[in-house]
């Protein structure tokens, strides 16, 4: 069954063409990663299936339903952007709830849900505290709880620890695939970094130029690149 389900999807701005007929099929639950240089169209992928962005052509489904034209709110995928994207004069608290206030979800609901994800991504202690009283990782964890309120059944990453240091990373990694494995939903996470896709991915989606190269488990593309592009890029063996 397929989580996010890509068909000959395009997209052009203007005259020239980002996008060039990407299929592909991130199954239920799994984590997914597109990899690629930078400028191959990975954001404007995932804004797509985000619904930030229309189509030039092809279909986005989520879940088995056809999403295309469905409005971003009513797609059940939230995106997690990187953490200085916090309202830094609002709470850790007023941060998470804050699209369950826009949604006027009541008061009760808020309550429940900020602490569930507070308890899952252990901020706990540091609900009452500002962004700027956080550390690095904190911070970063509050902008993955904006997404856990929200129940999504899809979360979208785009490159989220690239602000973060090498050690903060590495941590942060281990955090995500915890995060996948206690929560279970679908997730897309998007990067240039090749260390971080092997790491992450259950499958790796290698772009280049807005083309599919390749998609499979990270050990597969290692040891089976489908071309010099893939091979050079994910590492091929000695
Ligand atoms: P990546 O995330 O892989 O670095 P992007 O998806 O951001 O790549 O960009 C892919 C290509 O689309 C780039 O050539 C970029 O300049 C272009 N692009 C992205 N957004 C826009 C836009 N809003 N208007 C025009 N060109 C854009
Ligand atoms: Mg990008």
């Amino acid at each position: 069954m397929s989580g996010v389900k890509l068909t000959n999807v395009r997209k052009s701005f203007g005259s020239a063409e980002v996008i060039r007929g990407v299929s592909l099929e991130v199954p239920k639950g799994s984590f997914g990663v597109f990899v690629g240089p930078s400028g191959c169209g990975k954001s404007t992928l995932l804004r797509m299936i985000a619904g930030l962005e229309d189509t030039s052509g092809g279909t986005i489904e989520i879940g088995g339903r056809d999403v295309t034209s469905v409005e971003p709110a009513k797609r059940g995928v939230a995106m997690v952007f990187q953490s200085y994207a916090l309202y830094p004069h609002l709470s850790v608290y007023e941060n998470m709830a804050f699209s369950l206030r826009l949604a006027r979800a009541k008061r009760a609901v808020v309550e429940e849900k900020v602490r569930e994800a507070s308890r899952i991504l252990r901020l706990d202690e540091h609900l009452q505290k500002k962004p700027g009283q956080l550390s690095g990782g904190q911070r970063q964890r509050v902008a993955i709880g904006r997404a856990i309120v929200r129940q999504p059944e899809v979360f979208l990453f785009d490159e989220p620890l690239s602000n973060l240091d090498a050690e903060l990373r590495v941590q942060m990694r281990l955090e995500l695939t915890r995060l996948h494995r206690q929560i279970g939903a679908t997730m897309i996470y998007v990067t240039h970094d090749q260390v971080e896709a092997m790491t992450l991915a259950d499958d790796i989606f290698v772009l280049k130029n807005g083309e599919l190269q390749q998609a499979g488990r990270p050990l597969h593309l290692y040891d089976n690149p489908a071309n010099r592009f893939v091979g050079g890029f994910i590492g091929s063996p000695a």
